[in-house]
């Protein structure tokens, strides 16, 4: 068993005591007269951690030892300053007897002792500390800065206050000052496209109740030009409330339009034609199949028209290739105009074209057909070249569409309509299918 330590009694041993005590202390410790400032007993750090002497810091005033403090009229308000509190804090900066500065948090009280007043500081010095937190203040603008430059903008949101900060890279992206765009949630969600906003919101939303690792979306974003921009945005919650509710989430926006538009421009031609503007065969089966499921869904009936130019052959022949070329262009956007927009035009191939046309059965695709045919009569026939097409239609109805029944019903009544003369309509089921 170790021996009790016995209590240490302050008072009038006071200085031997304190010696003892604070001595070995890894803090400067000084024991300072309020009225003069002079410091009237200190701890071997209190002088050693300077580079001095113990004469050089005993009998002298507090302020010599600071690089900040100047003069007594500043001491008197310092001084107001510690009888006002518990413990008065501030950082400064000592001056070493090398000549650099060590900076130092100070934490003084007031006491007082046989009728004196004394103040009691105590120094620590923070030099690592401070260049700690240099440091890290220097890379987080560095950060900040590269993350800037990237050709990525930033986004930071603050959630319960609704604040969300863009970074000056996101606004020149849009096309805005760095004063400009409010930094609240609605500046952004009233720039989404209105198409976009709700797949948008539902990502947000997922990942906010965690229902989604991530935030990731693409959609349009008005610019300051009121144009739309493709973007990529993806961001994450990094820091929720203990009950789980977000408090802040972070991310990120790239302008994708390039390769957006791309994309778009590869799509249109795989299914483009590129002579007339209109769906290519490709394209055109895409809708018939999802047309003949849906109508099959549905219960209704889908209707589809093969459409021929008349004698297209004696067109080239007579008038040559580019005038057979403008030919074509000109049926295809005649046609297009003349049925509804809820219907597909494509061009089939060479001097054909079909029109489909969903929930229409077969005596109105015969009135569709019949429009097309004067639509291209009066259009056309008036001038040389003459032209006029021929059309043969067909429609199906019930629980599974046939569709090569369908398409070969609407390519015999075509033939049909060639065989009658030409420039007609024929209806699968109106003629004999003999
Ligand atoms: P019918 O009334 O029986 O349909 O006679 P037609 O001359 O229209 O039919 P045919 O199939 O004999 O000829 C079609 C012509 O269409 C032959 C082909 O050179 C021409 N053609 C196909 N595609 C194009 C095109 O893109 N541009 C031009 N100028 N002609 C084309
Ligand atoms: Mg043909
Ligand atoms: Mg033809």
């Amino acid at each position: 068993m170790s021996e009790v330590t016995p209590p240490i009694t302050l008072g009038t041993g006071l200085l031997p005591s304190a010696e003892t005590l604070f001595g070995h202390l890894a803090d400067a410790v000084y024991l300072i007269d309020p009225e003069t400032s002079n410091i009237v007993w200190g701890n071997r750090k209190a002088w050693e951690s300077l580079g001095m002497g113990r004469e050089d810091v005993l009998g002298h005033s507090v302020l010599s030892l600071q690089k900040d403090v100047h003069g007594l009229p500043h001491w008197s308000e310092i001084a107001a300053a510690i009888y006002g509190t518990d413990c008065f804090r501030f950082v400064g900066r000592h001056r070493h007897q090398a000549g650099h500065e060590v900076e130092v948090e100070v934490n003084t009280t007031h006491f007082s002792l046989a009728g004196h007043s004394y103040f009691l500081s105590v120094a620590r010095d923070i030099t690592n500390r401070v260049a700690q937190s240099d440091d890290l203040q220097r890379r987080e603008k560095q950060l900040w800065f590269a993350l800037n430059e990237a050709s990525d903008g930033l986004w930071d949101w603050e959630v319960p206050t609704g604040r969300l900060f863009f970074s000056p890279q996101l606004k020149r992206m849009l096309g805005y000052g760095p004063d400009e765009m409010a930094p609240v949630l609605e500046t952004w969600s009233h720039s989404l496209h209105p198409d976009d906003a709700p797949a948008v919101m539902a990502a947000l939303q997922g990942h906010m109740q965690g229902k989604r690792a991530r935030y990731e979306a693409e959609y349009r974003l008005r610019n300051r030009n009121g144009h739309y921009l493709w973007v990529h945005d993806r961001g994450r919650v990094c820091e929720r409330c203990p009950d789980g509710q977000p408090i802040r989430v972070v991310g990120m926006v790239q302008d994708i339009s390039e390769r957006k538009q791309l994309e778009l421009r590869l799509q249109e031609y795989a299914s483009c034609d590129p002579l007339t503007g209109l769906g290519n065969r490709r394209e055109g089966m895409v809708f018939l199949q999802a047309q003949a499921e849906l109508c099959q869904r549905m219960g209704v009936s889908l209707g589809l028209a093969f459409i021929d130019v008349d004698h297209f052959k004696s067109v080239n022949d007579g008038f040559g290739h580019l005038v057979g070329d403008e030919v074509l262009r000109q049926v295809g956007q005649t046609v297009r105009e003349a049925v509804r927009s809820s219907d597909m035009v494509c061009r089939w191939g060479g001097e054909e074209f079909i029109v489909i046309a969903p929930n229409t059965n077969l005596e109105e695709i015969e009135l569709v057909a019949e429009k097309v045919r004067l639509a291209v009569f009066e259009a056309l026939s008036g001038h040389q070249p003459k032209v006029t097409v021929s059309v043969g239609v067909a429609a199906a109805t019930g629980k599974a569409i046939d569709l090569n029944g369908l398409m070969s019903d609407a390519d015999s009544a075509l033939y049909r309509a060639k065989e009658n003369g030409r420039n007609q309509v024929a209806s699968a089921l109106s003629a004999p299918s003999a």
